[in-house]
């Protein structure tokens, strides 16, 4: 894309929930170099009616068909197409008039939409993990057979893309993810044990949806961006680091052959990525927030606790075997996620969940979506027997 050329067309997945509504908050700071033409959202048809009618989407999608009657009666008059479900979403991700297809849905219900993206040639800008998890070497042959591109918007992933730009790949020999720890960081099991939905819903640095949130504080999130990093940038499980990190400010560090370490700084913003996602291969000045290292006075930095989070071995374990692991450990996560959040199992319980999925699958190549999603719907159903088990 050259300097003065025309609006950047993007359809933005996953638009009512928290990536999705700072995506549009970004398209609003980047004045007409982005114009948004289509929107989905699950339940929140309310939100969506109120984008779609901001920004003139060309069509929306919501879950269910009940919503989307709804949403069709208030946006009567506006010329936008409504659709809605798995077929809804999969439409709008191979829009026609789109250039880039932003994808902030949660969970595995993401990946078939990543998938028609890439088959229609489209930019994919990715903030959806799960599908990269689920199907990570199939997503990244699709960018490279058909025309198309996957841009991370996870920042830890969104950093190493942007520092991975600049180093030939022979003079790079690690990378190390950074995490937070969550909210809980330094407890012990038994501690954990005792924690409700409410305390792991409070993250200290960054503000994120639910499903995320839990994901942080039982550190599945970094065991689900090591197998991110994994397919994305085509290294292996004992290349890739995870060190925690309290502040959230450096958000990946590259270690070259040599032993220079780059590291990639910024607040802790979304939008910082999501910018980058939407601008790129260009980068322009936006209304993040530029940090001050005097203020903030010191980082820190301690070796992840394996034996309390045990999700990280998990992540580890999908990097190495591949195949359909990802999907399983994905699927189950969700179930057990929702049951947390439901006040049905404790926060160590949602990974004992997974890793005893996982431990009952037999893996095998991920030989197309429709092996993957049979893998997701057969994780979902061990995890909840799991759960009920008594
Ligand atoms: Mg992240």
């Amino acid at each position: 894309m050259t300097g003065a050329a025309a609006a950047r067309n993007v359809v933005v997945l996953g638009s009512t929930g928290s990536v999705g509504s700072q995506a549009l908050s970004v398209v609003r700071s980047m004045g007409g170099r982005v114009r948004v033409v289509g929107l989905s959202g699950g339940s929140r048809w309310r939100d969506l009616a109120a984008q779609a009618r901001e920004f003139g989407v060309e069509a929306v999608s919501v879950a269910d068909r009940e919503d989307a009657l709804r949403l069709r009666d208030a946006l009567d008059g506006c010329g936008t197409e409504v659709l809605w479900g798995a077929e809804g979403l999969r439409r709008l991700a191979g829009w026609g008039g789109a250039d880039v297809v932003l994808s902030a849905v949660s969970g595995g219900v993401g990946l078939p939409a990543a998938v028609a993206a890439l088959e229609a040639g489209k930019t994919l800008a990715l903030a959806n993990k799960e599908a990269m998890v689920m199907f990570g070497p199939a997503l990244m042959a699709l960018a490279r057979e058909g025309g198309g591109a996957i841009l991370p918007v996870d920042s830890e992933h969104s950093a190493l893309f942007q520092l991975l730009r600049s180093v030939p790949p022979e003079e790079v020999a690690r990378i190390v993810l950074t995490a937070s720890g969550g909210p809980f960081r330094g407890m012990t099991r038994s501690e954990l044990t005792r924690v409700t939905a409410e305390d792991a819903l409070r993250h200290p640095t960054w503000q994120m949806g639910r499903k995320i949130t839990v994901d942080s504080a039982t550190l599945m999130n970094k065991a689900l961006e090591i197998i991110e990093a994994r397919w994305l940038f085509g290294l292996p499980a004992d290349r890739i680091g995870v060190v925690i990190h309290p502040q959230s400010v450096v958000h990946c560090l590259v270690e070259l052959v040599d032993g220079s370490v780059l590291a990639h700084m910024g607040a802790p913003d979304m939008r910082l990525p999501i910018q980058y996602a939407l601008s790129y291969p260009e980068r322009t000045a936006g209304p993040v927030e530029r940090l001050d290292l005097a203020r903030l006075g010191g980082l820190e930095f301690c070796e992840p606790d394996f034996a309390t989070f045990p999700a990280l071995a998990l992540g580890y374990r999908v990097a190495r075997e591949g195949g359909t692991s990802g999907a399983v450990l994905s699927a189950a996560n969700e179930v057990a996620v929702a049951a947390f959040l439901n006040g049905e199992v404790s926060l160590p319980g949602v990974v004992d969940v997974v890793e005893d999925v996982m431990d009952r699958h037999s893996v095998e190549p991920a030989a197309g979506l429709a092996a993957v999603m049979a893998a997701d719907r057969w994780a979902r159903e061990e995890a909840q027997s799991c759960l009920h088990r008594p």
